[in-house]
């Protein structure tokens, strides 16, 4: 697939534009367009039906150790800076930068083999002379700002880099505001911000994204069967909305890849058009993350001390003594199993999502050109996005054959019922054939067409996007027709 057709596409027909693009644009930034945005809520909706509130905690799932619930969050963007710093991201949240002594190009130090210096005659990727570039720099991608109208740096704060720590540092208010028993998972969907050193291919890796986010709490002896049943639960909710292809893969990190905290992750992957042949970007973490986080801001910033156990970093104080670099909250962050009476400090399993990075690859996957006949019967090519009925932008459009003979006035009547279902498209304007190559474009599952007939018998053609039949319906019958085959 071509990604300028796709970029093309995504700007005429309104799914995304650059950010301030009416003042040059702002690199690394982006705007959801009217398409845009029914797209990527419809995943956040379908992401947070599935897994927060259709979940059934009296039912096991397949592969589930024990049945669980699961209850959301949404916290604030901006919190107390400590919590940054006792979860590493202070300190760790880095990337190695270099720059192009010819070009001022800059460019992170791992993603060298796929820059490309302008300064290179072939612009060839990976093309740098060593004497070019500067040592390797580290750069903490998070966003500084200053909170109140006299703030100084003392009141510098950070827009979070990632939505999970609002969930762990409300732990205990979810425990003590709810009935919930471990094993329970909360879940958060929130923009996060990163300052990313070079934003690229499209919204891949942008500045500001949203992310979907579940921190899954579990007995420490239960952990790995966790990990497991979510890393197959995440990859299969891509499969199901249609990420079924050669594509998508699901691949588990090496040892030495592993966080410093981590005994398993897996990364949910798919072979973006922009990327090399055989290379994969990441959709979502899986990430088996022990007692880590809640130990974290219990105790403070946690380290591996040289028998590979965690502890809290410290430093020299000012009176020479040893003290904690960064202390905890010094809460107790720990869990009272009530029938055993055990106390312990839970696990947790992580499956990270990106917003962003599902809806670009559904707009991939989505992407095909076919044949299909033109008014007048002949076939020509038409640009068609498959999406799966649930994530559609629009459900159904209705169109009138002509605008006269009483059609507009029955396909409003059918319109209006259908609106009250689903986001639906009214378009009497050009030739039919021409409205019909609109929908194809914007992924509209299902158009419906007032002609000679409806005015006869009270039927109306159904039109399937991706296999070009049509059969006929009662009018009547139109929106339990539609919600049949949109609501799978
Ligand atoms: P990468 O290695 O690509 O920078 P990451 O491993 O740092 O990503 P995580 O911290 O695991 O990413 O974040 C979880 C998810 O958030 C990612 O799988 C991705 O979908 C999304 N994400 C992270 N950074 C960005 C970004 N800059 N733009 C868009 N989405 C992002």
């Amino acid at each position: 697939m071509d990604m300028d057709k796709l970029v093309a596409l995504c700007r005429r027909r309104g799914f995304l534009f650059q950010s301030s693009e009416i003042y040059g644009g702002l690199n690394g930034f982006w705007d959801y367009g009217p398409l845009g945005v029914e797209l990527k809520r419809n995943i956040k909706d379908a992401w947070w039906r599935d897994m927060v509130s259709g979940h059934n905690e009296l039912v096991k799932p397949a592969g589930a150790p024990t049945t669980y619930e699961m209850v959301g969050l949404d916290a604030a963007i901006i919190m107390h800076p400590q919590v940054w710093k006792c979860s590493g991201h202070f300190d760790l949240f880095c990337d190695m930068m270099v720059d192009c002594k010819v070009c001022k190009g800059r460019w992170r130090a791992d993603h060298l083999q796929s820059a490309e210096c302008p300064q290179k005659p072939s612009k060839r990727p990976g093309e740098f002379e060593k004497c070019q570039l500067t040592e390797p720099r580290e750069f903490n991608l998070m966003f500084k700002t200053i909170v109140g109208a006299m703030g100084g740096e003392e009141d510098a704060a950070f827009l979070r880099p990632e939505t999970a720590q609002g969930i762990f540092v409300n732990f205990k208010n979810v425990c003590d505001s709810t009935r919930v028993k471990i094993p329970f998972g909360i879940a958060q969907v929130g923009k996060s911000f990163r300052n990313e050193i070079t934003p690229r291919n499209f919204t891949f890796r942008s500045r500001e994204f949203e992310q979907m986010e579940i921190e899954f709490f579990c007995h420490p002896t239960s952990s790995r069967k966790w990990y497991e049943y979510w890393r197959d639960r995440r990859m299969k909710w891509y499969t199901d909305l249609g990420l079924a292809g050669e594509r998508l893969r699901l691949r588990e990190h090496d040892k030495d890849e592993l966080s410093h905290y981590s005994v398993g992750t897996a990364d949910i992957e798919y072979a973006f058009p922009f990327l090399a042949a055989g290379e994969y970007g990441e959709l979502e973490g899986i990430a088996h993350r022990g007692d880590f986080d809640l130990r974290s801001h219990m105790e403070g910033k946690l380290v591996k001390n040289a028998e590979g156990c965690l502890e809290v970093e410290m430093m020299e104080g000012p009176d020479g003594k040893k003290m904690p670099k960064h202390r905890g909250s010094g809460r107790d962050l720990t869990y009272r199993d009530e029938t055993s009476n055990e106390r312990f400090t839970p696990h947790v399993i992580e499956p990270s999502a990106g917003a962003d990075r599902g809806t670009l690859a559904f707009l991939c996957e989505a992407y095909h050109e076919d044949q299909a006949p033109d008014d007048k019967g002949n076939m020509q090519t038409r640009t068609v996005m498959k999406f799966h009925p649930r994530i559609a932008p629009v459900k159904a459009a209705v169109f009138p054959l002509v605008k006269k003979d009483g059609m507009p006035e029955a396909a409003k009547e059918i319109y209006i019922a259908l609106k009250r279902r689903f986001v639906t498209f009214y378009d009497e304007k050009g030739a039919v054939g021409r409205r019909y190559r609109r929908q194809d474009e914007a992924g509209t599952p299902f158009c419906i067409t007032v002609d000679g007939q409806t005015l006869q018998d009270g039927t109306v053609t159904i039109r399937d996007r991706d296999s070009l039949e049509q059969w006929r319906v009662k009018s009547a019958d139109v929106v339990e027709e539609v919600t049949k085959r949109v609501e799978v």
